[in-house]
This record gives structure tokens, C-alpha cells and sequence, in this order.
């Protein structure tokens, strides 16, 4: 099994993901190899991760390289989409309150 397919669930087309996509470079730790010199361009990767809440934890997925663009699309749905939801939640509070305000002015029309 490799390990790619444990971090990345597969993806159907329009799914939309939470989080962001991440690139980070790293030390490998091997005090011989040319990371260990500390200098940016010495490190290994990048690679990719998207980091994501889950019941309110950060979370972190390994991307493999080739579904960065796609899992990075993902993300801006998911985006999207929350803020298509909260201007519904917006409008559907308004209308509400609209409603309430016209309700409160036929009651008072009833009672004068
Ligand atoms: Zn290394």
C-alpha cells in the first residue's frame, strides 16, 4: 500500500476540500547529506501538504506532487462555496427579519 493513497482519499471532479496547500522544504537529518549545511536551498522537497481543521485540531495530508493543482482547486471551492453559504445564511436572516417587521406592523394595524 503506499502511502500516498492512506493520505489522500480519492477525488471525485467539483469536491471540495478544507484547508490550504502548504510546500515545505526539510531536513532530512543524515549528518553527511547536503541538507544538513541548514541553507534553504540545500533542503529537500518541496513538498506538499494541505493543513485543515478537523473538530476544531489542525490537521496535516501529504499531497503527492502530481495532485497539487488539483487538491489546490479543491480548496478554493471549498472556500467558495463557505462564503456562498454564509451570504445565504445573510439573506435568509434579512428575509426574516423583514417578515417579522411586516408581521409586527399588521398586528398593530389589528389592535388600533
Ligand atoms: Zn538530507
Amino acid at each position: 500500500m503506499n502511502k500516498n493513497k492512506k493520505t489522500l482519499p480519492k477525488m471525485t471532479p467539483g469536491e471540495a476540500l478544507p484547508g490550504a496547500v502548504i510546500a515545505e522544504r526539510k531536513r532530512c537529518g543524515k549528518p553527511n547529506c547536503r541538507c544538513a549545511s541548514g541553507n534553504p536551498e540545500d533542503l529537500h522537497g518541496p513538498y506538499y501538504y494541505r493543513y485543515y481543521r478537523e473538530n476544531g485540531r489542525l490537521r496535516k495530508a501529504y499531497v503527492p506532487k502530481d495532485r497539487v493543482e488539483q487538491v489546490r482547486a479543491a480548496c478554493a471551492l471549498y472556500r467558495e462555496e463557505q462564503r456562498t453559504r454564509r451570504w445565504m445564511a445573510l439573506l435568509f436572516q434579512q428575509h426574516a427579519q423583514s417578515v417579522d417587521e411586516m408581521l409586527r406592523q399588521i398586528e398593530a394595524l389589528w389592535k388600533s
